[in-house]
């Protein structure tokens, strides 16, 4: 059907690849297709041994981890995370969510999760922001699992500010005790995916499923995060 007025906005505001910029040929698309194709994917979804899974050895018992892609500095995929981060763009990051829940389904390592549980923002830094970004890529896996999102059980208890200045005896330092379980009750017995936008030390993540554990003893963890710092699996976990 033709909608005169919205050829017109099209002309003006052509929807573009979220990467290269380049104007797409059909609404309702994220990145065009060099750029799909040019996505830099881990694999790691389907090896249950892998070097993301490796990195939490010996810290946190999980049944799977795994990142969709590389965090690579200098390319328009590092700064697709900045954007859903920064400029309101939560629709990227569900749209990224559903393409990696994809792979997370086909791989079959991921089959038995019962809930999906995005990383807490503190209630504060969510207001200043207005959502929160791994929220939304939860979202997205869990359309993609058929399994709901439970943002409500696990909440950041402690505002902290960016880990980005800080050495890595401080990172860890900086996330210990961060989070609190408000409603065990939800997690009990049931198989956790744990989501993340960017892995980097995986403090964190250790840290948000240490809390879970305890306060949960018979819940399961996997962890899937977004990205991951290449330079972050070179050398394992670093106390
Ligand atoms: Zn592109």
């Amino acid at each position: 059907m033709k909608n005169p007025l919205r050829d017109l906005f099209r002309l003006f505001f052509p929807p573009t690849c979220a990467v290269c910029g380049r104007v797409l040929p059909e609404e309702g698309e994220l990145l065009c297709t060099t750029c799909r194709w040019e996505m830099p994917l881990t694999g790691f979804a389907r090896q249950a041994d892998n070097p993301v899974a490796r990195k939490f050895y010996g810290h946190l018992p999980l049944d799977a981890a795994s990142s969709y892609y590389y965090f690579v500095h200098g390319s328009g995929f590092r700064d697709l995370i900045h954007r859903f981060k920064y400029q309101g763009g939560w629709a990227i990051a569900q749209k990224l969510g559903a393409w990696y829940g994809a792979e997370l389904k086909e791989s079959g390592l991921y089959g038995g999760i019962d809930l999906v549980v995005p990383i807490p923002l503190h209630w504060l830094r969510r207001l200043q922001r207005g959502y929160n970004q791994s929220e939304y890529l939860a979202r997205g896996i869990a359309s993609a699992l058929g399994v709901p999102v439970e943002s409500h059980s696990v909440v950041r208890r402690v505002y902290n500010v960016s880990q980005t200045h800080r050495t890595k005896d401080e990172r860890w330092e900086n996330v210990h005790g961060i989070f609190a379980v408000r409603h065990p009750e939800r997690l009990v017995g049931r198989r956790l995916l744990l989501v993340d936008d960017v892995l980097t030390t995986g403090a964190t993540l250790i840290s948000c499923g240490e809390t879970i554990l305890r306060a949960v003893p018979d819940c399961r963890l996997s962890i899937a995060t977004l990205a991951v710092a290449r330079g972050e699996l070179r050398s394992g976990m670093e106390y």
